[in-house]
C-alpha cells in the first residue's frame, strides 16, 4: 500500500523537532534533538548536522513516500553568505540588539512606525554587517528558515513573506517596498514566496543521502510563531490563540490588517486573511515568580471560578508594558496581598485574564474581525479552572487549541493543509 507523507521541521534556538503526519493530518512520526552550549562559529554546521540528522533518524518507510517538506526557523534571526550558500558571519539571532546602533539609519530611510524600525528587526541586523569588512563577500542575505531550506532544494536567495516581514517586505503588495529597492545592499534581499509555496524538488544529492523520492518537493517556510499558529487549526476571522506562556501573547486571525507602532501591534498574512498580535509582559512568568508549577496545579484546584475577587491586579515582575497598556513606567500592581495562597493566586490569574480581554478589545478596537473564539496554547493552557476565569472576562468560548508544535504547523504546511 502507498501511503503520501509530509515533513515539517521546526528550527528554534536550542533544538529542532521533525513531525511527519500522514494525509488525514495524523501524525507518524515525531523526532527532536537539541543543542546547547554551541558558539556562535558553530552555529550553522550545527543546524545543517541537527538538520540532517533529524531528517535521517524518520523511518525508512516513511521517508520512502515522502511527498513534501517544509521547514519554520526563528524569525529574525539572519545569515549573510557567500555565492556559494556559504556563511561568511556567524548568524545573528532575533534576540540580539546590536542593530540598535543602525535605528537612526532605519529612520531615516522607513516610514513613520514601520516594524523594521526596532533593534532587533533583520534589517537592522543587516545594516549592521553593512559596517564590516567582510560585507562585500556576501552575495545572500537569508533567514534561518531560507538557509536551511536552501540545504535541501539547492536554490539560494529564496525566502517567504513571513520570514521577509521584518527585513520589510510590503506582505500587503507582495514587493520590496521602494524605499527598500533604493539600498545599495537590496542585490542581496531574497526573493519572497508565498509560505508553502513549492519552490522545488529536493536536490538529487539529497533525495539520494536520505532515500527521499526524488520528486519529494520542498515548500517555501514560515516562522516560529505562525507555524505554531498554524498548528492550531483556527482557520475563521474571529478566531484566536492566546499564547499562556511566559508572557501572554495573542494572535487574532481577521480579514482587515491592522497595525500600530505604539502598541507593539502588527499583522501577518495568512493567504486572504490577516493574523493580528500583540504580546503583554505579563503572563507565566508572573506566575512562576510566586510558586511553581505543582502549586499552581493545587492551589487552583481550591479556587472557584464563578466568584470574582475583589483584586484588582496587573501583575508584571518589573515595570513597564505596550500592550494592550502602552506606558513604559506602568507600575506593577500586586497588593493588596490576602494571607492564603489560593486567594493570591486568583488575584493573579483574574489580573491576567483581564489584560487579555483588554488585549482582544484593543484588536478590535483597531480595526480586527469581532472576537468569537479563545483557543488556548502554553504552559498555562492545561489549567483548566483559569480557562473557565477567562471564558468569563472574555465572553467566548475558550478552549485548548488541539495542538501547538510548531513542527506540526509547518507539516500542515508541507502538506498544503493551511489558509496559504
Ligand atoms: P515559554 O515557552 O514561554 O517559556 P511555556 O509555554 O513553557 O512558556 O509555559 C510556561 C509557563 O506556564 C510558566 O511561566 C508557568 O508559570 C506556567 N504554568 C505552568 N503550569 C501552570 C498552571 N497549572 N497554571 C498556570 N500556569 C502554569
Amino acid at each position: 500500500m502507498t501511503n503520501n507523507y509530509y515533513l515539517g521541521i521546526d528550527f528554534g534556538t536550542s533544538g529542532a523537532r521533525a513531525i511527519a503526519i500522514d494525509k488525514e493530518k495524523n501524525i507518524v512520526a515525531t523526532k527532536q534533538n537539541s543543542f546547547t552550549n554551541i558558539t556562535a562559529d558553530e552555529l550553522t554546521q550545527t543546524w545543517q548536522d541537527t538538520l540532517y540528522q533529524l531528517i535521517a533518524e524518520i523511518p525508512l518507510d516513511i521517508r520512502k513516500q515522502l511527498q513534501a517538506i517544509a521547514i519554520n526557523g526563528t524569525s529574525s534571526t539572519v545569515l549573510l553568505c557567500d555565492r556559494e550558500g556559504k556563511a561568511i558571519a556567524p548568524p545573528i539571532l532575533y534576540d540580539d540588539a546590536r542593530g540598535k546602533e543602525e535605528l537612526e539609519q532605519i529612520n531615516n530611510i522607513a516610514p513613520d512606525n514601520h516594524v523594521v524600525v526596532s533593534a532587533t528587526s533583520s534589517l537592522a541586523k543587516l545594516l549592521w554587517w553593512q559596517k564590516q569588512p567582510y560585507f562585500k563577500r556576501a552575495s545572500y542575505f537569508l533567514h534561518q528558515a531560507d538557509w536551511l531550506g536552501y540545504l535541501l532544494h539547492g536554490k539560494l536567495g529564496i525566502s517567504d513573506y513571513h520570514n521577509a516581514l521584518k527585513l520589510g517586505y510590503d506582505v500587503e503588495h507582495l514587493s520590496y517596498p521602494i524605499w527598500l529597492q533604493k539600498q545599495p545592499y537590496s542585490h542581496l534581499y531574497p526573493q519572497v514566496f508565498t509560505p508553502g509555496a513549492v519552490i522545488g524538488n529536493l536536490t538529487p544529492q539529497q533525495s539520494h543521502r536520505f532515500n527521499l523520492p526524488a520528486n519529494c518537493i520542498v515548500r517555501a517556510g514560515t516562522t516560529d510563531s505562525i507555524a505554531a499558529f498554524l498548528a492550531s487549526g483556527v482557520s475563521q476571522p474571529g478566531e484566536a490563540v492566546t499564547s499562556l506562556g511566559s508572557t501572554l501573547v495573542l494572535k487574532l486571525l481577521s480579514q482587515t490588517k491592522i497595525n500600530s507602532a505604539l502598541y507593539g501591534i502588527y499583522s501577518h498574512r495568512i493567504g486572504k486573511l490577516w493574523l493580528a498580535g500583540g504580546a503583554s509582559n505579563t503572563g507565566g512568568a508572573v506566575l512562576r515568580h510566586f510558586f511553581n508549577d505543582e502549586q499552581l496545579q493545587n492551589l487552583s484546584q481550591h479556587i472557584d471560578p464563578k466568584t470574582r475577587s475583589s483584586l484588582e491586579y496587573y501583575p508584571l515582575l518589573k515595570p513597564g508594558d505596550r500592550f494592550p497598556l502602552n506606558d513604559p513606567d506602568l507600575a506593577p500592581r500586586l497588593s493588596p496581598r490576602p494571607t492564603n495562597s489560593s486567594d493570591f493566586l486568583q488575584g493573579l490569574l483574574e489580573g491576567i485574564s483581564r489584560i487579555e480581554a483588554l488585549g482582544y478589545q484593543k484588536l478590535q478596537e483597531l480595526g480586527a474581525d469581532k472576537l468569537t473564539q479563545v483557543y488556548s496554547a502554553g504552559g498555562g493552557a492545561k489549567n483548566s479552572t483559569w480557562q473557565a476565569i477567562r471564558q468569563g472576562y472574555l465572553n467566548v468560548l475558550v478552549t485548548v487549541a488541539a495542538n501547538t508544535q510548531a513542527a506540526y504547523g509547518t507539516a500542515l504546511l508541507a502538506a498544503n493543509q493551511t489558509l496559504l
